[in-house]
């Protein structure tokens, strides 16, 4: 079973919500806080939890949601017809606060990438989203679990990410248990996006803004893994974000000499998708 599934839920759950409000929290991220009576009985497990976000085609329009049975989804969303098909794409959870908005609501965080096309105008679906929903827009989410699923005997672990793997990489340096040592890559668009993560001693958190450096995402943190140090055999290695990232950084750690088990990457879109 892939590393995706085993830590998949069975069932998974389709919850719906709304907005409640948005903040910039950095130059290249916006924050959606989103609440609703259904995220009451959200099982947030930290890490690098995420999960489908689905939002009506255009504002104001309502949400059609497909019918989820088992962890089939993909074909009731196929199935619904186009012009009422809800967007759909994948983000992880920042934080679950239970019983922390009005009325009790269980309130979860979102912190969505802010990029640009090659015209330098605002692009992306669920950015334009971000920037311009306002209080009560609906929207769902489709729980998927965890991934980062570390062997009990990783001596080390290596975590390397773009802006997309931020969060993710926020919530598992939050949640690792104080005994983890290893390294861990952050790379993002700039300086002023750079966070003060409380991390384990032993874990080197190493950020690596951008600030104008030509090239696609992800090419500073792979230049940087690829300069070393090589990965202990007995580590565990995450490495998500732009799909050249992902692919580059587990073809390096193989060829270091990691068994491709204690790998996890996952390519979490691609700048020239179109
Ligand atoms: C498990 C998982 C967790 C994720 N968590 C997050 C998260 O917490 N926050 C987050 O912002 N993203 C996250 N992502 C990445 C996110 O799903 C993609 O960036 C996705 O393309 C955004 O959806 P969209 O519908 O807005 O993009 P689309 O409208 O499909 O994309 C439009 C264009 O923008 C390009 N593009 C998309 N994202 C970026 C980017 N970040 N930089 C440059 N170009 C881009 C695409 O190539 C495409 O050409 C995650 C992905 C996965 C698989």
């Amino acid at each position: 079973m892939t590393n995706e599934l085993r830590r998949m839920p069975a069932e998974p759950r389709m919850f719906t919500a709304h907005v409640v409000r948005t903040r910039r929290l950095s130059p290249s991220f916006q924050r959606v806080t989103v609440a609703g009576p259904d995220l009451a009985d959200f099982e947030y497990q930290g890490l690098d939890h995420w999960f489908r976000l689905f939002l009506p085609t255009l504002p104001g329009r309502p949400l059609r949601l497909p019918r989820v049975e088992g962890r089939s989804w993909w074909q009731p969303y196929l199935d619904i017809p186009e012009d009422v098909r809800p967007h759909c794409s994948n983000y992880t959870v920042a934080a679950v606060r239970h019983g922390a908005g009005v009325d009790d609501l269980t309130e979860l965080d979102v912190d969505v990438v802010l990029h640009d096309d090659e015209a330098g105008e605002l692009c992306g679906a669920v950015a334009l989203w971000a920037t311009t929903c306002g209080p009560g827009d609906p929207l769902a989410l489709l729980d998927q679990g965890v991934l980062f699923d570390p062997p009990e005997d990783a001596g080390e672990v290596v975590l390397v990410g773009d802006e997309t793997g931020m969060p993710g990489l926020r919530g598992i340096v939050r949640d690792l248990p104080a005994g983890t040592r290893g390294r861990v890559l952050v790379e993002v668009p700039r300086s002023e996006d750079v966070e003060e993560w409380a991390a384990p001693e032993g874990l080197d958190v190493v950020w690596l803004p951008r600030d104008g450096r030509a090239g696609r995402p992800g090419e500073l943190a792979l230049a940087t893994l690829r300069e070393g140090p090589a990965p202990r055999p007995d580590a565990y290695a995450c490495v998500v974000g732009e799909s050249a990232l992902a692919t580059g950084g587990r073809r390096w750690l193989v060829g270091e000499g990691l068994s491709k088990e204690r790998i996890f990457f996952s390519g979490y879109y691609r700048v020239d998708a179109g």
